[in-house]
């Protein structure tokens, strides 16, 4: 999508601190840390938000929640949160799928 932030995010034409990258998916630091670590995961296709994810692009889907815990274990995480906000009610401020993963403080419950 022409005018996606992440989109050019995940095609190199706007920098990101890099996590983690391979052909399907993108990890990066976000650029407001809620937390001590605090990275998102993308596809490098778009897909709005998790409502979007159907049976024909579920595979990336399910590869991002195997580069979240390859990725977690690399950085030596053992405890730490995955978020994704779907829609402006629930926080969502980007209208492309990203998975945040936030570690290394103490977390509440629920959510705000
Ligand atoms: P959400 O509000 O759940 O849609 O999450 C979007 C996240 O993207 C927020 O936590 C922002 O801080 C983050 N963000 C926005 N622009 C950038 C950027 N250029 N690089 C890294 N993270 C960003
Ligand atoms: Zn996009």
């Amino acid at each position: 999508m022409s005018d996606c932030l992440f989109c050019k995010i995940a095609a190199g034409d706007i920098p990101s601190s890099k996590v983690y990258e391979d052909g399907q998916c993108l990890a990066f630091h976000d650029i407001d840390p809620q937390a001590p670590t605090h990275f998102l995961v993308i596809p490098k296709t778009h897909i709005g938000s998790v409502a979007e994810v159907t049976e024909d692009n579920a595979a990336v889907a399910a590869h991002i929640f195997t580069v979240i815990a390859k990725v977690a274990k690399d950085l030596g995480l053992d405890s730490y949160r995955v978020v994704s906000n779907i829609g402006e009610q629930a926080g969502q401020s980007v209208p492309h799928l990203h998975f945040h993963v936030l570690a290394g403080r103490d977390m509440t419950w629920p959510p705000g």
